[in-house]
């Protein structure tokens, strides 16, 4: 599973090596989308980490514990209208069930609350209906 977090550092925990940490202890592939991390002073990342979904909330609980605040999902998925056809392929690899279509219409339907901003459904859209905004509304 990947999860997608924006990590606030203060000035005490730029030090600590996250990502080595975050692959030892907890078997998590971290890899860096965005940073701004200057030495002594605190700083924002934003991660995808990837791995089994126990150890990604043991690790955010790590994480906590170090002094850093998480914001879990810093974009949010949009489908566009205009472009779905309602075939339910993204339905079908969403881990969530934020996705979903079902009888009597098969209409898509996205439930933003369950979504996880994995982005699994992305890549599976043959229409290139499905989209990261990475600034919420
Ligand atoms: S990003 Fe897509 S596949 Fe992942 S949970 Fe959200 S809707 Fe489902
Ligand atoms: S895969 Fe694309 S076209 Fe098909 S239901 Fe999902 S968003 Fe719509």
């Amino acid at each position: 599973m990947k999860r997608r977090l924006t990590l606030h550092f203060p000035r005490q925990a730029v030090h600590q090596p996250i990502t080595y940490r975050l692959a030892v202890d907890f078997d998590i592939a971290a890899k860096i989308l965005r940073a701004q991390v200057a030495p002594n002073q605190s700083g924002t990342m934003v991660v995808e980490l990837s791995g089994d979904i126990d150890e990604l909330d043991a690790a955010e609980l790590w994480l906590e514990s170090l002094g850093l605040s998480l914001d879990r999902a810093p974009g949010e998925i949009r489908i566009d209208p205009a472009r779905c056809v309602d075939c339910g392929i993204c339905a079908s690899v969403c881990p969530s069930g934020a996705l979903s279509s079902a009888q009597p219409d098969w209409r898509l339907s996205f439930d933003a609350k369950r979504c996880l901003v994995c982005e699994q459904c992305i890549p599976s859209c043959p229409l290139d209906a499905i989209a990261l905004v990475l600034e919420p509304r």
